[in-house]
Parts: structure tokens; C-alpha cells; sequence
């Protein structure tokens, strides 16, 4: 046999660039002992910029509309994380100014549909996350729903089928209950059980499907439950797929007891890739120390190397 060209199901070239979504205003609020801490962007962008492996082209938030975040949320929670008086819950502080991130962070997965849609691959770097806000409630660190109004989005403006797949180690209840029942949307989450917020035991309606593990579960088992669920997202045949990428299955993240290490989610970025279908990727959760190198191997698997 002779050298072995790329794989015919490749989507895209051997490597494209990169588009990094980022503000750096992303890191101007913060709680002392909070684990959803500046650091966490911060170091990472400290990471992005100093390596050469990757091509990296950097990207703003795009614009958000309130049509826009109505389709997840109701007008009065909307009103409330815009006034944000006292604090939603003691791991969701009302900082000031945490409208305008909030904003931000959806407008950073509405910049990486864009991209995703002409062919490229992005990944939103930006806080606050987003994965535990329901439409009408502030909760575990998130404001407003980037990944569901991304997903309704997408919904809205051309496409008929659209996956999200949430591997954050918590589960995706506010997205889970955002997007139950809305036709065309489909919900998987791979998450850590018992855990915070302590739902997604079961599947959900007919279109949220939930894969819960137990704590210190081996990774070799992890990696199955993770491409079981792949595997039943591809046979959805979405025409977008919708990742909430957070980090904290990772072995050493303080908030979880998984398994994770550097290559799982150097293997998801390639796995998500090979899709052949527009991928966007929003930033939720991930607390350790080594959350640049995670982020890092992602990236890596989602350009090609
Ligand atoms: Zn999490």
C-alpha cells in the first residue's frame, strides 16, 4: 500500500486555523475563594499565545439581541440578571457589570456558530459559563444559557436538526430544561452522578438523553459512556452540533471525582472534527490548575493535530 491520504469522511483540510473567541473584560469580576475565577482565562490565553503548534486567529463576541435570548429565557429573568441586586444563589454572586459578561459569553458561541457555519473551526473562551441556567433561573455559576440560545439560534435560522453534546463533569439541567421538547434540538449529557445539581438520572421527553456515571468511574469506562453518546447524537443526523465543553471530569479538577486526562479531550476535539458538520464549542466549567493544557489538547484535536 502506498501513503495513506487523509480520510475520505475528513470535512475539512488537515489543518485550518483556528478562530479563538475571547474578551478580555471577561476577567474583570471575581468572588475571593470562588473556583469560577479570572484565572481560569487568563492563564489559558497566557498558554494560547505563547505556543506556535497551534494557528490561532483570534475573534470578538458577536452581537446579541434580546429576540435572541428570549427564545430561552423569560423576560422577567432576563430583567433580573440585568438589574442583578442580590445575589441568585451562594455560588451565583450578583457581581456588577455580570449582564454584560453574560452577554458576552452568549455572544461568543453566537461568533462560533457564524464561524462553524462557513466552514471554520472555533471555541468560545469566555465566562461566565452557562449550562446550569434554566429560562428562568440563575444557578451554579451561570447567568444566562449560551449553549441553549445558541442551539435556538441555529434552529431559527436554517437549520432543521441540532445536538447538543454537554461533557461539562455537572449536568446540563438549565439547557436540559430549555431545550425539552423544542422540535428540531437534541440534548446529551455525559456527567458525574450523584452530583451537583443531582438531576439527569434518566432520559427526558424525547429528545434529552442523559448518561450518568458514577464517581471514579475507570477512564477507560468514562471513554465508552462519552462515545455511546456520540454515537446516538451521529444517528440523530444533526446538521449542527453544539458542545458545552467544560473540564472538570478531568482527574485532578477539585470540584468532581472523574477520571479524565489531557488526551480524553485532545480525543473529543478530534471525535467532534471527524463529524463533517458545523461544530460549536462554548466554554462551561473546569477548575484545576491545568485547565490551559485541557483547553490546549481540545484545540489541538478540533484543528487536526
Ligand atoms: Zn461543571
Amino acid at each position: 500500500m502506498g501513503p495513506v491520504a487523509n480520510p475520505p469522511d475528513l470535512p475539512y483540510p488537515k489543518t485550518m486555523p483556528l478562530h479563538l473567541i475571547t474578551d478580555e473584560r471577561c476577567v474583570d469580576y471575581h468572588m475571593a475563594g470562588h473556583p469560577e475565577r479570572p484565572q481560569r482565562i487568563s492563564r489559558t490565553l497566557e498558554k494560547l499565545r505563547a505556543q506556535q503548534d497551534v494557528q490561532i486567529q483570534w475573534a470578538k463576541p458577536a452581537e446579541v439581541t434580546e429576540a435572541a435570548i428570549l427564545r430561552a429565557h423569560a423576560k422577567e429573568h432576563l430583567a433580573r440578571v440585568q438589574a442583578a441586586t442580590s445575589d441568585f444563589d451562594g455560588d451565583t454572586p450578583a457581581h456588577a457589570g455580570i449582564h454584560g459578561h453574560a452577554l458576552r459569553s452568549i455572544g461568543g458561541g453566537l461568533r462560533s456558530l457564524e464561524l462553524a457555519r462557513k466552514g471554520g473551526v472555533s471555541f468560545s473562551l469566555l465566562r461566565p459559563p452557562g449550562h446550569h441556567a434554566t429560562g428562568s433561573r440563575a444557578m451554579g455559576f451561570c447567568y444566562l444559557n449560551q449553549a441553549a440560545i445558541v442551539t435556538l439560534e441555529a434552529l431559527a435560522t436554517g437549520a432543521k436538526r441540532v445536538a447538543v453534546y454537554d461533557f461539562d463533569v455537572h449536568h446540563g439541567n438549565g439547557t436540559e430544561a430549555i431545550l425539552l421538547g423544542k422540535p428540531g434540538a437534541f440534548f446529551y449529557s455525559i456527567h458525574q452522578h450523584p452530583c451537583y445539581p443531582g438531576t439527569g438520572t434518566k432520559d427526558v421527553g424525547e429528545n434529552c438523553f442523559n448518561y450518568p456515571i458514577a464517581p471514579r468511574t475507570p477512564r477507560e469506562e468514562y471513554r465508552k459512556v462519552l462515545t455511546r453518546a456520540l454515537d446516538a447524537l451521529k444517528a440523530q443526523k444533526p446538521e449542527v452540533i453544539v458542545v458545552s465543553a467544560g473540564f472538570d471530569a478531568y482527574a485532578r479538577d477539585p470540584l468532581a471525582q472523574e477520571t479524565l486526562e489531557a488526551e480524553d479531550f485532545h480525543w473529543l476535539g478530534q471525535s467532534f472534527r471527524a463529524l463533517g458538520v458545523p461544530v460549536v464549542s462554548v466554554l462551561e466549567g473546569g477548575y484545576s490548575n491545568d485547565l490551559p493544557e485541557l483547553i490546549f489538547a481540545y484545540l489541538r484535536g478540533l484543528e487536526g493535530k
